[in-house]
C-alpha cells in the first residue's frame, strides 16, 4: 500500500463522522444502506432522484419497492444472493419507479457488509436514464433500418474492409441461400465457388483501393437455381473517425430489361418472317467472315439469290401467299446450303449466302446450281401451286473486291445480269456488269424527271382485222426520248418504273394521251373503221397500277368527258386474273360493267388460268410473239396457236396475233381462224401523226 494513502485513510476514518455525511449528501450518486430488505440509509441525491424525502424512504421502503414491477423478482433475487453471502459484490441494471410514477433507468452496485453487527448491503445507484434513452433510440433505429432493408426486394449486403459480411437483408439470404446469422463474419470465399469468389473479391479490392462507388452487370444463379441478369451497385462507407468502414452493396434484377434488350436486338437483326438474319445482321456477319478469311488467307463467295416472278405471285395471289413463298424459299435455301448462320434475307425476295473457303472455283457455281434446282420445283402454298425460279449472282472475296459492301453490290449486279439472261440461272460478277448497274441506276434517276420534262411520247401500232386487213384497233405503246441516250425501250424502263413506283404516273399519262387520240380519231371522217364500229385504242396496264388503285378512276374520267368506253381497251397479263385482292377484282369488274374491253397480253407466257377468262368476261387474247415467230418452222408452235384460237372462240373470246412479220405467218393465222393481227408486217408502232396518216390510207383503200 502506498504510504501516503494509508496515512490519508486513517485520517479519513478519524474524521468519518464529519466527512461522510457531507460526502453522501452532496455526491451526484445515490448512496444507500439496506438491512432486512429495508433502506436504513439513503442519501439526498437518491431520495431526490425518486421524488421522496430521505425520511420517507427510510420509513419502510426497500429497493424492490422502487423497482419497476416486471423486474422486482430479479431485484429481489440479487439482494437475496448478496445477503445470503452467495456473492459479495454485485451489479444490476433495472428501471426504477419514482414517486410520481415515471420510470428512470438505474444501475445498482452493492457490497455485502456488517452494520451494527448484522448483515447489510451498502451500495451506490447511478441514474443512467439519458444513456439508456440514447441506446434505445439507436436500437430503435437499427430495428427500423433492418425492417426497411427486409422490405427491399433487392438483395442488400454489408461487408467490412476485410471483406467479411456485416449484415444483409432477407432478399440476400434468399439469393445465396444462407441465413443472416450464418453469414455474418464470413467472407465470399466461404459461400461462393472459388472462381466466382475470386471475381467478387477482386471487385471488392478494387473498390477498397479506390473508395467510392462501383457498378457492374453479371449473370447470377440464385440459391433456388434461377438464372438472373443483375447489376451490382456497391459503395464504400466510412466510420465515424473517417476511416474506411467497408462496403454496402445492392443487387438489382435487370433480367426483364435484358430480355427486352435481347428481344429488341433480335428484332433489329433477324427477319421476322423467315427467322433468317436481316440485312443489318448480315453486314456484320459478312465483315466478320471477311476478317476471318483475311487472317486465314482464304476465299469467300457471296451468293445473291433473287426469286424470279415473286412480284407477280405477290401481286396476283396476295401478300399472304407471297409471305408463305418467302418462308418456304428461305427453308429450301437453308436446307440446300446447310449453314443458316451464313444465310440472310435482305428484304423483299432477296436472299444472300456466304460460302466460306470455296478454295476450288467449283463449289460456288455448284451451290448456285443446287439452289436453282431447289427453288425451281413447285411450291404448294395454301392450296395454290406456285412456280418460281431463282436468279443468282456470285461475287468472290478477295478476287473481285476486299470490301464487304462492294462484294454485296457486285453479287447483286451479277444477279441482275442473271435475270436479264432469262432468269433461272446464275451469273458470276464481271467488271462490265458494274457498268450496266450504273446505267440502270442512272436510268431510274432520269426516269423520275422524265415525265415532268415531257420526254415521253405515246406511239400507236395498228391492229388489223385479218381477213380485210382494215385497221380496227391500235395499241398505245410508250416511248421515252432520253435527252442523252436517245430512244429507250419500254421493255427496259417499264420494270424500273414499276420498281421505283412511278408506273402509276406514267400509266396515267398514257391513258390521258390515248383517250385524247381515241376521241380525235373517232370523230366522223378521222379514221373510224365504220360508223357502227369505233377505232379502239388498247393501253397496257401493269399489275402495280391495279394495286395502287389509280386506274379505277378512269371510268369516271371517261364519263365526265363523254367518251364512249368502247373506244378503249385494257391489256393486262394473265397473272392478274388470279389476284384475289379487292382493288384488282373490283377494277376488273368495273371495267367490264363500264364496257371497257379487256385483252390478255402475251398470252401463253404466264400463268394460264382458263376458268378466269370466263369469270371476268375477257374479250381478247393476244397470242404472244414467241408463238407467232416460229409458226412456219415449228409445227408445235402452230399447234399451240391453233389450240389457243379454238379454245378462245369456244369461250366467245376473239384472238389477236402479236408480232406478225411475214405473209406466211399471216396466212397460217388466217387459216387457223385468228381474228386480228398486229406486227411489223402492217406497221411498227409510230407517232400519233404518222398513225393518223395510216388511218387516212386505210380509209382510202377501203373506199
Ligand atoms: P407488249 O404489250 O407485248 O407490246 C408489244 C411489243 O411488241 C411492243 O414492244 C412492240 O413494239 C413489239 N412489236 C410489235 N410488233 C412486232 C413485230 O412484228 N416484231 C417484233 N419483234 N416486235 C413487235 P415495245 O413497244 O418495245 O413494248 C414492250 C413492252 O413494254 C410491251 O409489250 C408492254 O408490255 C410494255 N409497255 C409498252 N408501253 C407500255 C405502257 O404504256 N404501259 C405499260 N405498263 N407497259 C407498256
Ligand atoms: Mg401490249
Ligand atoms: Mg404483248
Amino acid at each position: 500500500m502506498i504510504a501516503g494513502l494509508d496515512e490519508f485513510g486513517s485520517k479519513l476514518l478519524r474524521e468519518a463522522d464529519i466527512l461522510l455525511p457531507g460526502l453522501f449528501n452532496y455526491a451526484k450518486t445515490g448512496v444507500y444502506v439496506i438491512q432486512d430488505n429495508r433502506f436504513v440509509f439513503v442519501n439526498r441525491y437518491l431520495a431526490d432522484l425518486f421524488g421522496y424525502t430521505q425520511q420517507e424512504l427510510c420509513a419502510g421502503f426497500g429497493p424492490v419497492d422502487l423497482t419497476h414491477p416486471p423486474q422486482q423478482a430479479m431485484a429481489q433475487r440479487e439482494i437475496d444472493r448478496r445477503l445470503s453471502g452467495e456473492i459479495k459484490a454485485s451489479f444490476y441494471a433495472c428501471r426504477g419507479v419514482c414517486k410520481d410514477g415515471h420510470l428512470i433507468d438505474v444501475e445498482v452496485y452493492g457490497v455485502t457488509t456488517q452494520f451494527e453487527g448484522r448483515p447489510a448491503i451498502i451500495g451506490i445507484l447511478l441514474d443512467v436514464t439519458e444513456r439508456c434513452a440514447a441506446e434505445r433510440e439507436i436500437a430503435d433505429q437499427l430495428g427500423f433500418i433492418r425492417q426497411l432493408m427486409d422490405t427491399i426486394p433487392s438483395p442488400l449486403f454489408f461487408k467490412d474492409e476485410a471483406g467479411r459480411y456485416l449484415g444483409c437483408n432477407t432478399a440476400f439470404e434468399n439469393y445465396i441461400g444462407i441465413a443472416r446469422a450464418d453469414l455474418i463474419g464470413r467472407s465470399v470465399f466461404d459461400i461462393a465457388p472459388p472462381d466466382l469468389a475470386d471475381k467478387y473479391h477482386a471487385a471488392d479490392r478494387e473498390l477498397f483501393d479506390y473508395p467510392g462507388t462501383q457498378t457492374y452487370e453479371a449473370a447470377v444463379t440464385y440459391a433456388d437455381g434461377t438464372r438472373r441478369d443483375v447489376v451490382f451497385n456497391k459503395a464504400t462507407f466510412t466510420k465515424a473517425d473517417g476511416s474506411l468502414g467497408g462496403l454496402v452493396g445492392v443487387i438489382l434484377d435487370i433480367s426483364e430489361r435484358k430480355q427486352m434488350e435481347r428481344a429488341i436486338w433480335h428484332e433489329a437483326n433477324y427477319d421476322a418472317l423467315t427467322g433468317l438474319a436481316n440485312r443489318r445482321r448480315f453486314k456484320v456477319r459478312l465483315n466478320e467472315e471477311i476478317a476471318g478469311a483475311e487472317q486465314a488467307s482464304q476465299n469467300l463467295a457471296l451468293l445473291f439469290i433473287d426469286l424470279d416472278r415473286f412480284k407477280e405471285v405477290n401481286d396476283t395471289l396476295g401478300h399472304d401467299i407471297g409471305d408463305l413463298l418467302l418462308i418456304e424459299a428461305g427453308r429450301r435455301i437453308c436446307r440446300t446450303l446447310g449453314n443458316n448462320e451464313h444465310i440472310a434475307r435482305l428484304g423483299g425476295d432477296e436472299f444472300v449466302a456466304i460460302l466460306p473457303t470455296p478454295d476450288d472455283r467449283e463449289s460456288a457455281p455448284m451451290a448456285a446450281q443446287q439452289l436453282i434446282r431447289a427453288l425451281d420445283s413447285p411450291f404448294e402454298l395454301n392450296g395454290h401451286l406456285v412456280y418460281v425460279s431463282a436468279s443468282i449472282g456470285i461475287a468472290y472475296y478477295p478476287d473481285d473486291t476486299r470490301s464487304g459492301e462492294t462484294l454485296l453490290s457486285y453479287a447483286d449486279q451479277a444477279m441482275y445480269a442473271a435475270k436479264s439472261m432469262g432468269r433461272n440461272c446464275f451469273q458470276r460478277f464481271t467488271p462490265s456488269l458494274q457498268q450496266r448497274a450504273r446505267q440502270r441506276l442512272a436510268l431510274s434517276n432520269d426516269l423520275r424527271r422524265a415525265l415532268g420534262e415531257g420526254q415521253f411520247e405515246v406511239y400507236y401500232q395498228p391492229i388489223v382485222e385479218l381477213g380485210s386487213r382494215r385497221i380496227v384497233k391500235a395499241e398505245a405503246l410508250i416511248r421515252w426520248h432520253h435527252p442523252q441516250r436517245g430512244m429507250v425501250s419500254p421493255a427496259e424502263f417499264i420494270p424500273i418504273a414499276e420498281d421505283i413506283g412511278v408506273i402509276g404516273e406514267i400509266g396515267q399519262h398514257v391513258f390521258e394521251q390515248a383517250t385524247t387520240m381515241a376521241l380525235r380519231w373517232n370523230t366522223p371522217g378521222m379514221g373510224q373503221p365504220s360508223p357502227e364500229e369505233s377505232l379502239q385504242i388498247s393501253i397496257n396496264i401493269s399489275p402495280r397500277q391495279f394495286v395502287t388503285g389509280k386506274c379505277g378512276d378512269w371510268i369516271a374520267y371517261l364519263r365526265e368527258r363523254g367518251l364512249p368506253s368502247a373506244m378503249l381497251s385494257a391489256e393486262i397479263t394473265e397473272g392478274l386474273l388470279l389476284d384475289e385482292r379487292p382493288a384488282v377484282v373490283d377494277t376488273l369488274l368495273a371495267f367490264r360493267d363500264a364496257g371497257i374491253q379487256v385483252s390478255i397480253d402475251d398470252f401463253g407466257t404466264g400463268y394460264s388460268a382458263m376458268s378466269y377468262l370466263k369469270k371476268f368476261d375477257i374479250d381478247y387474247l393476244k397470242i404472244d410473239r414467241s408463238f407467232v415467230r416460229d409458226l412456219t418452222t415449228d409445227p408445235g408452235d402452230l399447234a399451240i396457236a391453233e389450240a389457243m384460237i379454238v379454245m378462245a372462240h369456244k369461250l366467245g373470246i376473239r384472238v389477236i396475233a402479236e408480232g406478225v412479220e411475214t405473209e406466211a405467218q399471216c396466212a397460217l393465222l388466217l387459216e387457223a381462224g385468228c381474228d386480228y393481227a398486229q406486227g411489223f408486217l402492217f406497221s411498227p408502232p409510230v407517232p400519233a401523226a404518222s398513225f393518223e396518216r395510216l388511218l387516212d390510207q386505210n380509209r382510202v383503200t377501203r373506199a
